[in-house]
């Protein structure tokens, strides 16, 4: 039969018209309803491509449509001369097609998951103005000092400020070296830690300052968290953890929803961890900073020995809270930075005095006092003098 059932809408109201669509010689169409009755150059019209058994749609010039469920005839009177449609068309009607596509977008969303997104939330980092990520900063620390229980410091003003003379010293001669600063805070919940929150910001809670029991560990533990910020962990970290906000706030403009992100970083700062890549590369931002400042590395290893043996002591090991030293990669990072301390000492012996619990006596058999001393290794009181300049001399950075 060369007629079919269909339903026309004239272009200008909703109403649905009952008609028949035939094909007449000449190519031309003919659409006959209650108060519809048109002739159409068939070439003139389109055919909306297939798509499974969804209704196929005639368009007209003048805007009207015809629409019908799918019928063999379709394709004959109206044959498709665009060649990508019509391989579309094949493609979504073989089942080993669709399959292959599902698991293209399988993998394609994989990948965009483990590269894409890492790698265009480094771009927007690295994007992101200097005077934002300060305020950014600025704005976390309000939220850790509010909703975290971190409180003024209990160190006094002077302990405070020859500490934050030792980070000055390792963050001088950086080039965006003003926006850093060391800021303590008393946390008795969170405990012993320190944070690199973005915009330059290194917080150290007090709890920290009383478990190092040697400033270099405290040279060691800032150090570390330079290299965070160096290369905008916390931001980038943040990023690809709030992608979809963040893209969100891209596609409606809508920046404020942006600032969403700020409630996100006080809460991956102290509950998540760095990535395995990250805490490395920091790592080796601390090793190569404290080896710059004549300090071993080595001092590193025994900042995180410490912190290892309060957590583990504590029993706080699963609290939640991501300490610097994060659980179970800490073996690896001390032996790497004992790795760096026995390379800076190979590179520079006059400074082996320098390394963590070096004792001279035993090492040198050069005692301070005769009396602490066995007495194969024992020196007279020359030597012994000797040894206290060339300590001072050491201590003076020579
Ligand atoms: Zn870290």
């Amino acid at each position: 039969m060369n007629a079919f059932r269909a339903h026309y809408f004239d272009g200008l109201s909703s109403r649905l018209h009952e008609v028949e669509v035939r094909r007449l010689d000449g190519g031309r169409i003919r659409i006959v309803g209650v108060d519809v009755d048109r002739e159409e150059d068939a070439a003139a019209l389109r055919l909306t491509p297939r798509l499974a058994r969804t209704l196929r749609t005639i368009e007209l010039a003048d805007g009207a449509r015809v629409m019908a469920s799918h019928d063999e005839r379709l394709d004959q009177w109206f044959p498709n001369h665009d060649r990508l449609q019509r391989l579309v068309d094949r493609l979504e009607r073989h089942a080993q097609a669709v399959a292959a596509s599902i698991m293209l977008c399988l993998v394609m969303a994989v990948v965009t998951f483990v590269w894409g997104v890492p790698w265009l939330s480094d771009h927007i980092a690295a994007k992101v103005p200097k005077e934002i990520e300060a305020s950014l900063g600025d704005q976390v620390l309000g939220q850790l000092d509010r909703y975290l229980g971190f409180a003024a410091s209990k160190l006094d003003g002077a302990r405070q400020a020859e500490l934050g003379a030792r980070f000055d010293r390792l963050v001088a001669g950086l080039p965006d070296a003003t926006g850093y600063r060391v800021v303590f805070r008393d946390a008795e919940g969170v405990g012993p830690n320190a944070l690199a929150v973005p915009g330059g910001i290194v917080v150290v809670t007090d709890q920290l300052v009383d478990l190092l029991g040697d400033d270099r560990e405290f040279d060691a533990v800032v150090a570390h968290e330079i290299g965070h910020q160096q290369h905008q962990h916390a931001l980038r970290q943040t990023l690809r953890s709030s992608f979809v906000l963040v893209i969100a706030a891209l596609f409606t403009g809508d920046v404020s929803s942006a600032s969403t992100v700020v409630v996100a970083v006080p809460t991956f700062l102290l509950q998540s961890h760095y990535s395995r890549g990250f805490e490395q590369e920091a790592d080796r931002y601390a090793f190569d900073t404290l080896a710059a400042h004549r300090i071993s590395p080595a001092w590193f290893a025994s900042a995180m020995r410490r912190l290892d043996a309060h957590y583990d002591s504590d029993g706080d090991d699963d609290a939640g809270v991501a300490y610097l030293s994060s659980h179970p990669r800490s073996a690896d990072r001390i032996a790497a930075a004992e790795a760096a301390g026995a390379a800076f000492i190979t590179a520079h012996p006059e400074l082996v005095r320098e390394t963590p619990g070096y004792d001279p006596c035993v090492a040198e058999g050069i005692c301070p006092d005769e009396d602490d001393c066995d007495d194969d290794a024992c020196i007279d009181s020359d030597e012994a003098d000797e040894y206290e300049d060339s300590e001072d001399a050491v201590d003076s950075g020579s």
